[in-house]
C-alpha cells in the first residue's frame, strides 16, 4: 500500500496526525530532522510507521521520501517567528526552499495524490483590520516576519504548481494550535508556555498590554482537517482552520491559571516584533 508522507511528523502537530493516520490503518512515512521534533513523540515500534531522519533542505533525502507515496502532508518548518527575524536566510532555506524541494520532487515523480501543507494565519499580515474574523478572500496586509513571507510564498508556489503542472495542492491557515506535546520551551505555543511556568511555580510574562487576541484551536481539530483533506473536497485551495473566537492574551492567562489552580498574576513585557495585534479566523469555507 502506498504510504502517506508526513514531513515534520515528529513535531507537535505532525505526531498527532501520525497517530490518527495509523489508527485509521494507513501506512505512514515520516521525514523529520528532529531539530525541534522528538522521536519519543512517535510510536516508533509500529510496523506501519517508517521513520526517516533527514532534512527537507536535502534533495536526495526528499527524493527518497517521496517515492511511492499516496498523499503528502507537509509540516516541516522552522516555526519560530523571532528566530525567522534573526535568521531570515535560515527561515527561507527551510520554509521556502525546503518546501520547493518537496513540490519539485512530487512533480518529477509524477505524483497523483494530494499535497496538503501548513500555511499560517500570519499570511494575513499585521495591519489593524476592522473586519474580523478573517476570510480567505481577504487580501494580505503588510507581512510582519520572514516566517510570514515564506508561508505566503508557499501558497503562491503551491497554486503555481497546481496551475502549471496539475499538482493537487491544498493549504491550511491556522493560528495558535494547542494541546499535548506542544513545546513549552519556545517563544510560541503560549498555552504550553504558561502551563509549564505555572505548574513549576515560575512567573509568567505577557507581551504587550494583554489585549492582543488570537484564535486558539485544539490540535485534534487541526489534525482532523488534514485527514479530511486527503478525501474529495470542494473548490478552493486555501482554508482557514480556526474557531472564530478571539481570546485576548490576558483572558488566556486567566483561563490557564484557573485550570492550573494558581494565581492569575502575570508580569508584562514590551510587545515583540512580528506579533500580530488581532487574529481570528472565519472557518466557514472549511466547514
Ligand atoms: P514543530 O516544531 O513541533 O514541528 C515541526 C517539525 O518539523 C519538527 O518535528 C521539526 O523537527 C521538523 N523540521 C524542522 N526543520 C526541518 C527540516 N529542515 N527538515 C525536516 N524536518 C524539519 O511545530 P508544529 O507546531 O507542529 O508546526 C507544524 C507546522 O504547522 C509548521 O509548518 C508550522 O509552521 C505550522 N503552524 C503551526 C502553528 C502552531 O500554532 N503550532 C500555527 C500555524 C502554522
Amino acid at each position: 500500500m502506498a504510504k502517506v508522507l508526513v514531513t515534520g511528523g515528529a513535531g507537535f502537530i505532525g505526531s498527532h496526525l501520525v497517530d490518527l493516520l495509523l489508527h485509521d490503518g494507513r501506512e505512514v512515512r515520516v521525514l523529520d530532522d528532529l531539530s525541534s521534533g522528538k522521536i519519543d513523540n512517535l510510536p516508533i515500534d509500529n510496523p506501519k510507521l517508517e521513520f526517516m531522519q533527514g532534512s527537507i533542505e536535502d534533495c536526495n533525502c526528499v527524493e527518497t521520501a517521496c517515492i511511492n507515496v499516496s498523499d503528502v502532508v507537509h509540516l516541516a518548518a522552522l516555526v519560530s517567528v523571532p528566530v525567522s527575524i534573526q535568521q531570515p536566510a535560515k527561515s527561507a532555506s527551510i520554509n521556502l526552499l525546503g518546501f520547493l524541494n518537496v513540490l519539485n520532487q512530487l512533480r518529477s515523480q509524477d505524483f497523483k495524490g494530494r499535497f496538503i501543507y501548513a500555511s499560517s494565519s500570519a499570511v494575513y499580515g499585521g495591519e489593524q483590520r476592522t473586519a474580523q474574523p478573517l476570510r480567505e478572500v481577504d487580501a494580505p496586509g503588510q507581512l510582519l516576519s520572514p516566517y510570514a513571507v515564506d508561508k505566503y510564498a508557499n501558497e503562491l508556489y503551491a497554486n503555481l504548481y497546481a496551475d502549471l503542472f496539475g499538482l493537487s495542492t491544498l493549504g491550511f491557515r491556522f493560528f495558535n494550535v494547542y494541546g499535548p506535546r506542544q513545546d513549552p520551551h519556545g517563544e510560541a505555543g503560549v498555552v504550553a508556555v504558561f502551563a509549564k511556568a505555572m505548574l513549576a511555580g515560575q512567573p509568567t510574562k505577557v507581551f504587550g498590554d494583554g489585549t492582543n487576541t488570537r484564535d486558539y484551536v485544539y490540535v485534534d481539530d487541526v489534525v482532523d482537517a488534514f485527514v479530511r483533506a486527503a478525501g474529495p473536497l470542494g473548490s478552493g485551495n486555501r482554508f482557514n482552520i480556526g474557531t472564530g473566537v478571539e481570546t485576548s492574551d490576558r483572558e488566556l492567562h486567566t483561563e490557564v491559571a484557573a485550570a492550573a489552580g494558581v494565581a492569575d498574576d502575570p508580569t508584562f513585557a514590551p510587545p515583540r516584533l512580528g506579533d500580530l495585534r488581532r487574529s481570528c479566523l472565519d472557518a466557514s469555507r472549511a466547514r
